[in-house]
């Protein structure tokens, strides 16, 4: 069992280990680099190690820092949250070759995952569907012309180690497909140092629609639903919900089912999310995520679990707390995004918080990092807090969601709040009733 978990990140996501490490006894080891010295998970944390200078190559994402700060505080395992270093595979290896154990999956399941080409051949092994496009690897322009015609337009072309939105262009007819082709590749090694890229048959409808999984890593593996996270901007969610207003329990219970016999058969361990884009009642693998999500709390919700606790429970080699028997779904749940951004342009908004305050009442929960008169530095993503509200349904989700923003306070920034405030008056939000496509579009006329 483990003494002491050393969590690898900062802001809310932070917050959320401490607390699940605080309900089961454990200590918690925060670190934080120079600019974020006051942070709230500074505070929080049982104890705190200044790890590096503000730019996160040098502190979040300083590999050699954090295990020192394990060797100093004796800290046995790492807790990675989201974004940094939570799917960095040679990560993994270098806290399991320092006798220490990262609370996730093992480095070779976040390889093979990490690489979107390997992770659609890998789950078309599995069994499970696949958006229809390239096998494998684009090699050169040529080539993409010709899978062009054959899979027909439009297309998108997507970089192998992409991430986060970034590495994917759409060719809408085969004028395009050089410049976007090109323009994937410079992404995919701008950013991530791998130019290789694939292309997929670019869905004009879609849902995004992600399945919830969680191993044991000895061959058990449940699923939790789905999570619908269709209301993107730029390929990044900002509304979330589960269940999906548009999937059934019998679409539900199938895909679950597949996702959850494909993980068990890799004995993946702790968290995972299998994202599919979904269309004419058809599911289209597009990615796996090896860790835990942005939006999980709405499927903590709906389920009644703690994910984390349960991802710290498999790290420590027991068994999950629930079999898929045990899992049943009570309500509905949404989460939005709160994002330190000045609209329409949504320009980061860093600055002092001169008052906060957050909504509070049944079915309210709020996971944030601020406090009154913190300064969010200018160093970090713009999340800022995580609003999730849970009802019996979905309507009495969306009456309380309404409810809630009109209790939050926060003050000296600009923030995504008015956005939601005028999505909830949408009558396609209120039905549910929208694709990934939809909130662009909105966008552009509404902002
Ligand atoms: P990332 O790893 O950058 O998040 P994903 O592969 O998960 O990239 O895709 C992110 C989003 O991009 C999806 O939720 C969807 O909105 C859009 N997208 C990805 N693939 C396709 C596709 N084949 N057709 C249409 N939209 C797509």
């Amino acid at each position: 069992m483990f003494d002491k978990i050393l969590i690898a990140n900062r802001g809310e996501i932070a917050l959320r280990v401490i607390r699940a490490c605080r309900e089961m006894g454990i200590q918690s080891v925060a670190v934080h680099s120079t600019a974020d010295a006051d942070a709230m998970h500074v505070r929080m944390a049982d104890e705190a190690i200044c790890i590096g200078p503000p730019p996160s190559t040098e502190s979040y994402l300083n590999v050699a820092s954090i295990i020192a700060a394990c060797e100093v505080t004796g800290a046995q395992a790492i807790h990675p949250g989201y974004g940094f270093l939570s799917e960095n595979a040679n990560f993994v290896q270098i806290i399991q070759d320092h006798d220490l154990t990262f609370i996730g999956p093992t480095a070779e399941h976040i390889r093979v995952m990490g690489d979107k080409i390997t992770a659609k051949d890998t789950m078309k092994a599995l069994g499970v569907p696949c958006v229809p496009g390239s096998d494998g690897g684009v090699p050169d322009l040529a080539s993409a012309k010709r899978i062009g015609e054959e899979i027909g337009y439009p297309v998108i072309i997507k970089a192998t180690a992409g991430g986060g939105g970034r590495g994917m262009k759409v060719a809408q007819t085969a004028a395009d497909m050089e410049s976007a082709f090109m323009t994937a590749r410079a992404e995919g090694k701008s950013n991530f140092g791998n130019d290789e890229v694939y292309i997929e048959k670019y869905l004009t409808t879609p849902r995004h629609i992600e399945i919830q999984v969680f191993g044991d890593g000895k061959g058990n593996a449940v699923h939790l639903g789905e999570r619908d996270c269709s209301l993107q901007r730029r390929h990044q969610k900002v509304f979330e919900e589960a269940p999906g207003p548009a999937i059934s329990a019998e679409e539900r219970a199938a895909i679950g089912k597949t996702c959850a016999d494909a993980v068990a058969k890799i004995d993946y361990i702790g968290a995972g999310t299998i994202e599919f884009l979904y269309e004419n009642g058809e599911f289209y693998f597009i990615e796996m995520n090896t860790r835990l999500q942005v939006e999980h709390p709405v499927t903590e919700a709906i389920f009644g679990v703690d994910l984390v606790r349960e991802q710290i429970r498999v790290a420590e080699g027991l068994p999950m707390s629930f079999t898929q028997d045990d899992l049943t779904i009570n309500g509905h749940a949404i989460e939005v995004r709160i994002n330190a951004e000045r609209l329409p342009n949504f320009a980061p908004c860093p600055g002092r918080i001169t008052q906060y305050h957050a909504p509070g009442g049944l079915g309210v929960r709020m996971d944030s990092a601020l406090y009154d008169g913190y300064s969010i530095p200018p160093f970090y993503d713009s999340l800022i807090g995580k609003l999730i509200v849970h009802g019996r349904d979905r309507p009495e989700a969306l009456a309380r969601l309404n409810r809630a923003l009109g209790e939050l306070i926060v003050d000296g920034v600009d923030t995504t709040v008015p956005l939601f405030h005028a999505l909830l008056e949408e009558e396609a939000v209120q039905a549910g009733s929208y694709n990934i496509h939809w909130l662009e579009h909105w966008l552009e006329t509404n902002l």
